[in-house]
């Protein structure tokens, strides 16, 4: 009788139903969002902290719903992965990325990273499907970075990751690199650099934020990261770097990559190419 009285307040709790029914109407959205036009990528420039060139780009979708203002990524990305729905958009953000680097990298030999879904590496044809959309746009080896996450092995069973290792190998073979994006937000980062193999380790955000503040535990912390990837001869780029004075202590603790808003939000493929052309960090 207990249960029964709580599901019911659960039901009629006018917030939660205000949830769901929100979370129906953008799933139905994110349906027609790929034919209907409404995904575009923005790219947020990776910078080398000792010469100032931009090394590469990373690819963040966006989402303008028709008549309404944009969706952020931190919502509709769970629904796209909780559906299924971010097969068809991963594989839409790969075709566009690879478009948009083809000129990129011919001019300037930068990069591209796209973020990439558990639930995407978990397809059948995903190695084919990345190495066929570099073929078309005539991508080389090197040009295409791909970022993964720790908590995308969470609930897998080692037969699983085995699998997901496989397929990393075997799209590492063809020239595509692998990034561990989010590095040190969960609770197994280094069993996952043992055991993954990854070229770039993505240092999260909430170790830049804390560094300059008399943190020592997180210096020590970021320097041991640095320097446990430097042997095992793994780039590693610090993320949400906001303040000139965080980019001298990453530099100085040796790091050599730096993404954040210092050098650029996330902007249109058009500034990416002024970005280029003017290379205001050098
Ligand atoms: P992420 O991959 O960790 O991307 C970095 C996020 O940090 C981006 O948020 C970026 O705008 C933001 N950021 C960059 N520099 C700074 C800074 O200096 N300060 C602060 N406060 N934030 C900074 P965004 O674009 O909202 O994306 C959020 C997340 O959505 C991404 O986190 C990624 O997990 C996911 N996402 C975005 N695009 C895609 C995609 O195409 N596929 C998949 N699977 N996930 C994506
Ligand atoms: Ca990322
Ligand atoms: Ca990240
Ligand atoms: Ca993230």
């Amino acid at each position: 009788a207990k249960n029964a009285g709580k599901d019911r307040v659960t039901v009629f709790d006018p917030a939660l139903r205000q949830a769901q029914l929100e979370r129906t109407r953008l799933t139905a959205g994110l349906r027609q969002a790929v034919e209907g036009g409404e995904l575009v990528l923005n790219y947020q420039p990776v910078v080398d902290l000792a010469g100032g060139e931009i090394r590469a780009v990373e690819a963040l979708l966006r989402w303008s719903p028709p008549g309404s203002r944009p969706v952020p990524p931190e919502v509709f990305i769970p629904i796209a992965e909780e559906t299924g729905l971010i097969v068809p958009i991963g594989r839409w953000v790969l075709e566009q990325a690879c478009a948009d680097a083809r000129r990129w990298h011919e001019q300037y030999g930068i990069s591209v990273t796209v973020n990439v879904s558990g639930r995407q590496l978990r397809e059948e044809d995903f190695t084919e499907m990345v190495l066929s959309t570099l073929t078309r746009y005539g991508l080389p080896r090197g040009a295409l970075v791909l970022e993964i996450t720790e908590s995308m092995l969470l609930a897998t069973t080692p037969a699983e990751t085995r699998r997901v290792v496989a397929v990393l190998e075997a799209l590492r073979e063809h020239g595509v690199r692998i990034a561990m994006d989010d590095f040190g937000t969960g609770y197994s980062s280094l069993s996952y650099l043992r055991t993954l193999p990854v070229d770039i380790l993505k240092i999260d955000r909430s170790f830049t934020t804390v560094l300059t503040e008399a943190d020592h535990r997180t210096r020590a912390f970021t320097k041991a990261i640095l320097e446990l990837a430097a042997s095992l001869n793994v780039a590693t780029v610090v993320e949400g770097v906001e303040l000139h004075e965080q980019a001298v202590l990453l530099q100085r603790m040796g790091c050599p990559l730096a993404q954040g808003y210092l050098f650029s939000p996330p902007v249109s493929g058009l500034q990416i190419d002024s970005l280029l052309s003017l290379n205001p960090w050098r």
